[in-house]
């Protein structure tokens, strides 16, 4: 039975998959639901599809005489200390941002990424996102690597992976990228590790306050839903596909 996470479920043996266009991506919309399930025992990894290195590393450029190559090596590094602080590998495609392109060879490495770790879930960005040329982009890649990654749900001439949960992770202006959360994580457990990888993102200090005031709003969201007063930190998701379950 595959179903939405409950809280305490565990993770133990699944595989999740975070694809972002931009390195930092995954940090502020689902760092908190990685830690989660690495918490719980899954794995995860994060794929950046581009560094962010034009387009979402402000402060960075503010320094004279910074480069391109220079952003690049600073955000490789946070990237990589930010999945640490939750539980994930982190590996980048370096593609190029603002504008992110994606040839028919990099959606076949991705799609070649997804048959060997063969996810149980992937999170990416929602189909629309009217604020960013790259979001939208990403997740055309994603959907379409993932597609050709797990074929027709018959027997294929190529190599396969079994098919996965296919989510949306929460854009910055959700009502404008047509966003309605479908599942929310409760991450209240594991929200020192989200606050620890937002941290690790110096090139985009500004945006640390405001994903803690969501997470606090996500959270207030899951306890009306629920009853449950514990939770207090949660991130919303949109479900991209129906998912499956034995009894309701
Ligand atoms: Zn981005």
């Amino acid at each position: 039975m595959s179903g939405p996470g409950r809280s305490g479920e565990r993770t133990g043996g699944r595989r999740m998959l975070v694809v972002g266009a931009h390195s930092a991506d995954f940090v502020w919309r689902s760092a908190g639901t990685v830690a989660a399930h690495t918490a719980t025992g899954g794995e995860a990894l994060v794929v950046a599809l581009t560094y962010g290195e034009r387009g979402e590393s402000g402060v960075l450029w503010k320094e004279e005489g910074q480069t391109e190559e220079n952003v690049k090596r600073i955000r490789h590094e946070e990237a990589t200390s930010a999945a640490a602080a939750v539980g994930a590998g982190f590996r980048a495609f370096d593609l190029g941002d603002y504008p992110l392109h994606v040839s028919q060879e990099s959606v076949a490495e991705l799609a070649e990424l997804m048959r060997d770790f063969a996810p149980h879930v992937v999170l990416t960005h929602p189909e629309k996102d009217p604020f960013n040329p790259d979001h939208p982009v990403a997740h055309e890649a994603v959907a379409r690597a993932r597609l050709l990654t797990s074929g027709a749900g018959v027997a294929s001439g190529f190599r396969t992976a079994p098919p996965s949960e296919f989510l949306a992770f929460e854009p910055h202006q959700p009502e404008l990228c047509g966003f309605v959360p479908t599942v929310y994580v409760d991450i209240t457990p594991v929200f020192d590790r989200k606050a620890e990888a937002m941290s690790c993102m110096a090139a985009q200090r500004y945006l640390q306050e405001y994903y803690a005031q969501r997470a606090d709003q996500r959270g207030n969201h899951a306890r009306k839903v629920t009853g449950n007063q514990d939770i207090r930190q949660a991130e919303a998701f949109h479900r991209l596909l129906p998912n499956v379950v034995g009894a309701l």
